[in-house]
């Protein structure tokens, strides 16, 4: 892996794809700038060096040039997370955007206009791939949110660099996240699978099953294997067509030596709202007008014992509806559980989707040994895919 350790970056102009794809509101100010302050370390470790950035990023979705989603409405919050100047050029391939990029000084940083305001970009257009690799002398992949993605900027650009090709620290943060779990994780390891469907999960839990030694199974999920196992489930949230797998996985999982933890309470309400009636349930006996919303105070107890006794933890999805405050405390109490073996020496990532703001929400984010910062490109991680971004950059 080309790290950016001992790489000689003075005098240099890199090329840095970073994830900007920030939130932006009405007023064009940013709501939340995690994705900018992740890429801080990246771009100060080359400024310290004596070298210059070349920022380039997507912001949305954009249907051509679109105003409302140009990265301009960013530059200074940019400017206000990194401490130093950032100018910005309004387009970000052609000759004027070569000139431009030409005469950065070292130390300096420009923010180049949304890739995305081409088409080709997403094409994953060889043309346009070589316009951006001439804006600088190396190219630096820091954009884990995308790496996913075969686009100019994240894949295809790659092979105009032969050896100045760099994972970001951010990429080599989240890359060796995923091998600590999937690799070279301290034994015991448990994945904590949660979220709405099953069906969504089949490739994570089929990719883990080899890699860990507990599975725990927790919200929506857990009632497509309740009433596989003859439970009445109520209206829960259930996959009726994948009943069968959810007793074919518990088969194989048996095989593998796998220990699956399924719930055996949970807090049923009888509407889906936070204002519901509620109260404690076993799992497979919920009342045909109730459904189960969030994990019970039994099952928490024996998933703290799970938690509390593996070295590696993964965890994706909440336990259950934690959007709704009454019914959040399974997720947050299993946060706290997982932030607690963290200090005790596991090692803990969050990753792939709504745990991430979970953790947020809940002020646990410190407590964790790692979050992700990309949703589909994590998943993609879990169910044991390549992701082209990152093949991109080992070839
Ligand atoms: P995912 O994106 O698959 O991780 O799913 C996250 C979503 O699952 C969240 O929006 C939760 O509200 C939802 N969820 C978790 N538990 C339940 C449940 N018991 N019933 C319905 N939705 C749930």
């Amino acid at each position: 892996m080309r790290t950016l350790a001992n790489q000689d970056f003075s005098n240099r102009r890199a090329i840095v794809r970073v994830d900007f794809n920030v939130p932006i509101d009405d007023q064009f100010q940013v709501t939340d700038s995690t994705r900018i302050k992740a890429a801080k370390e990246t771009i100060h470790y080359i400024l310290n060096q004596g070298g210059s950035c070349v920022l380039i990023s997507h912001l949305g979705r954009p249907k051509g040039k679109d105003p409302k989603l140009s990265l301009s409405h960013i530059v200074s919050k940019v400017e206000e997370i990194l401490q130093v100047p950032v100018s910005f050029f309004g387009d970000c391939v052609g000759r004027a955007a070569e000139q431009a990029t030409a005469s950065i000084a070292p130390g300096g940083v420009t923010l180049m206009e949304n890739l995305r305001f081409y088409k080709e970009e997403t094409a994953g257009d060889l043309d346009f791939a070589e316009g951006l690799s001439k804006l600088g002398d190396c190219y630096v992949n820091d954009a884990f949110g995308t790496a996913h993605r075969a686009h100019a900027s994240t894949t295809i650009m790659a092979q105009f660099f032969k050896e100045d090709k760099f994972f970001g620290r951010l990429l080599e943060k989240e890359v060796k996240a995923i091998e600590k779990v999937m690799k070279s994780g301290e034994k015991p390891v448990l994945a904590i699978l949660g979220g709405a469907k099953v069906s969504s999960k089949i490739t994570i839990i089929e990719n883990m099953l080899d890699k860990i030694d507990h599975l725990i199974i927790g919200g929506g999920m857990v009632y497509t294997f309740a009433k596989a196992q003859g439970g009445s489930v109520g209206q829960s949230i259930c996959e009726d067509d994948y009943c069968d797998y959810a007793l074919e996985l518990l088969k194989k999982a048996k095989e593998k030596g796998v220990e699956v933890h399924l719930p055996t309470d949970v807090i049923i309400a009888d509407d889906f709202s936070n204002d519901a009636n509620r109260k404690v349930c076993k799992v497979g006996q919920i009342p045909d007008d109730w459904e189960g919303l969030d994990a019970g105070p039994e099952t928490l107890k024996n998933f703290q014992y799970v938690v509390m006794q593996t070295k590696t933890i993964l965890w994706n999805g909440p336990l259950g509806v934690f959007e709704f405050e009454n019914f959040s405390a399974g997720t947050i109490t299993l946060g706290e559980h997982i932030a607690k073996s963290t200090a005790a020496g596991a090692f803990s990532l969050v990753g792939g989707g709504d745990s991430v703001a979970a953790v947020k929400q809940f002020g646990l984010e410190d407590k964790m040994s790692y979050i992700s910062t990309g949703g589909g490109a994590m998943l993609e991680s879990l169910e044991g895919k390549t992701l082209p971004g990152i093949a991109a950059l080992l070839e």
